[in-house]
């Protein structure tokens, strides 16, 4: 099985009106991708996007949160159940600005993360250094963390339904792409984590997408390194011209 996958992560940007308009024009211009798509939107537009896309194969949907209880007193909360009875495949947890805005860290993604699979959706787990990291070369040990934490108790069967997305946090909205040695480098390092601890064939079959700043113009070139399997993308999935041209840079 193919473990590639382009998700697109439109974040607070789109109305109801000009999300159903972009999936269209997508979904027109790529018919069919050679890679599994996602469409990560705002819950406002879940039911809306899920419908436009269920009985494609290849175009899923995913949520940008959920909360870590089953359900209850918890006004304003989408429940990992109410994504499964829409017909919701994957959500996307913790990504850095969730980490940052909203004060998210490993130890509250866990316990979503373990929520998320207990109900049957696959989690994009998203993780990634800051530049200070960077800059000190401190970034496996830092992601490292963050995954073993995020990934602390659970099976490798569970750990085999996960997405990993390594996005730099120097990098995402910024228009600085990490190189592709770099991004190979993490992936590697991401993969081979992976491996020790829950086996090598967790490891292998394991979706490992990078993110930030993926454009047309620079997909191509990270798509093609080995532990790279696709990519997250921001900005660029707003337009349906770029994010086609993403999707089609998978080979
Ligand atoms: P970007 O965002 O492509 O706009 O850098 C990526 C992300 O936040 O997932």
């Amino acid at each position: 099985m193919s473990r590639t996958m382009v998700a697109g992560n439109w974040k607070m940007n789109t109305t109801p009106t000009q999300g159903t308009a972009l999936v269209k024009e997508v979904m027109n211009k790529v018919p069919n991708p050679p890679t599994k798509v996602v469409f990560g939107v705002p819950a406002i537009q879940l039911l809306a996007v899920q419908k436009l896309v269920s009985g494609h194969a290849n175009y899923a949907v995913a949520a940008q949160n959920m909360h870590q209880e089953e359900k209850g007193a918890y006004t304003g909360e989408t429940s990992a159940e109410m994504l499964v009875d829409a017909g919701i495949e994957y959500v996307i947890l913790g990504h850095s600005e969730r980490r940052d805005y909203d004060g998210e860290d490993d130890e509250l993604i866990n316990r979503k993360i373990i929520r998320a699979l207990e109900a049957g959706l696959k989690p994009i787990y998203c993780c990634g250094e800051k530049l200070d990291i960077r800059e000190a070369n401190n970034q496996e040990v830092v992601v490292g963390k963050q995954i073993e934490q995020a990934f602390s108790s659970l099976s490798p069967e569970q750990v085999a339904q996960i997405v990993i997305a390594y996005e730099p946090v120097w990098a995402i909205g910024t228009g600085v792409t990490a190189s592709k040695e770099q991004a190979q480098g993490m992936h590697d390092y991401i993969r081979r984590m992976i491996a020790n601890q829950f086996g090598s064939e967790v490891a292998k079959g394991m979706t490992i997408l990078y993110g930030g700043s993926v454009k047309p113009d620079n997909a191509e070139e990270l798509f093609a390194e080995p532990d790279v399997d696709g990519g997250l993308v921001g900005g660029a999935s707003l337009d349906a011209e770029n994010f086609a041209a993403i999707i089609r840079a998978i080979k």
